[in-house]
């Protein structure tokens, strides 16, 4: 049984493998996108329950992306991380204003990542609730 289904969009196919990796060992099954414009395609056709996306994309970009994924009713309820090497002051916000829910910076913190992941599900889940 899977712990839910995670869309992961990212370019750079060592980062993808590892974090593929990481998402899986914690119970995940992952969808994969290597662009913006892939994102929203998979997003929108199999409704993930979180979307783990890097920001520099080819095609259509994260922040892009993100506000798609928000202005769209289908979608906006889907949980957004960004995860990003773009951790200059400002960027956090600028990432939050996009529609992100999260922010983690590259490299990844392999001990907290699976809890943030859980975390950021779980508060969807209790909204949903309300
Ligand atoms: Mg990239």
């Amino acid at each position: 049984m899977s712990n839910g289904r995670i869309l992961l969009v990212e370019d750079n196919e060592d980062n993808f493998e590892l974090v593929q990796f990481l998402l899986e060992r914690a119970g995940y099954e992952v969808l994969a996108a290597h662009t913006g414009r892939e994102c929203l395609e998979i997003a929108r056709r199999d409704l993930p329950d979180l979307v783990l996306m890097d920001l520099s994309l080819p095609e259509m970009d994260g922040w892009t992306a993100a506000h798609e994924l928000k202005a769209d009713p289908k979608t906006a309820a889907i949980p957004l991380v960004a995860i990003t090497a773009h951790t200059l002051p400002g960027d956090r916000k600028r990432a939050l204003d996009s529609g992100f829910d999260e922010y983690l910076s590259k490299p990844i913190n392999i001990q907290a990542f699976p809890q943030t992941i859980a975390d950021a599900i779980q508060k969807k889940t209790m909204s949903e609730e309300d």
